[in-house]
């Protein structure tokens, strides 16, 4: 059983209610969304976005059945982590990771989606292996080349997959984007097709499965679930303005 600090159910019957026709809604879009997709009985995981959310809503959302959520940053997302432990979530580390920083990472996120280097991809390896773990990842790749988004572009993502697929530590599932930010989601869409078409060369090439393609926000999802997504992040639609945290 779950016990929690506060009874929010009793305490905020507001948020619980809100939380639900979030996700209620949410889901139904992508279930809209999947039936007009190439593959009309796939699966696509909704990755509620947490960050800079505060515990409750966290909790409360768990509370309603939400399994997987993303964050962004490393001390927030282990202080998270640990408050939450008696919940059943499956944590997605889904932020830019430095180096330095992969030894808190490995081992303890269900997948971490943003591999953007062949250094982060060793260091991951490295705990994963003292700690006797196979760690789930995903490629970042910046497909329009912004220079102050994390990814791999162009060439590096072949050599960059080769060398992942090396490392018998980490479990290449996929890939995941974020397109630059449009207005109108229709013109994300030629980037969520490129992504699906890379993964199914990488396939080919590799002769590997590779079961996840990660796009989709708030602002795009529906186009992304279109164009192949199986994994889509989502936080301000589901939680509303994030709030700051801590
Ligand atoms: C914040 C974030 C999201 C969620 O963005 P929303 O617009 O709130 O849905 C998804 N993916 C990544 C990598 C993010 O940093």
């Amino acid at each position: 059983m779950i016990v929690s600090l506060f009874d929010k159910d009793q305490e905020n019957p507001e948020l619980k209610n809100q939380l639900l026709v979030n996700l209620k809604n949410i889901q139904a879009r992508i279930d809209l969304a999947l039936k007009k997709s190439k593959n009309p009985h796939g699966r696509v995981t909704l990755v509620a976005v947490s960050k800079k959310q505060p515990l409750e809503i966290i909790e409360a959302l768990a509370r309603l059945g939400q399994i997987n959520f993303g964050e962004n940053y490393v001390q927030e997302a282990l202080a998270k982590m640990d408050k939450l432990r008696d919940y059943n979530i499956r944590w997605h580390f889904i932020g830019g990771l430095q180096t330095n920083k992969a030894r808190y990472v490995s081992g303890q996120f269900a997948m971490v989606h943003s591999v953007d280097s062949v250094k982060l991809a060793r260091s991951l390896q490295k705990t994963a292996k003292n700690m006797n773990t196979i760690q789930p990842v995903l490629i970042q790749v910046n497909l329009a080349g912004e220079t102050q988004k994390c990814g791999t572009a162009g060439n590096s993502l072949f050599d960059l997959a080769v060398s992942i697929l090396e490392l018998n530590h980490l479990k290449l599932d996929g890939l995941m984007t974020m397109p630059p930010f449009f207005d109108d989601p229709e013109k994300a869409r030629p980037f969520f097709a490129e992504l699906r078409t890379l993964k199914h060369n990488m396939e080919e090439q590799f002769g590997i499965e590779m079961p996840h393609l990660s796009m989709g926000m708030s602002g795009d999802f529906e186009v992304a679930v279109e164009e192949g997504s199986t994994m889509v992040r989502i936080g301000e639609s589901l939680f509303g303005p994030r709030s700051g945290y801590g």
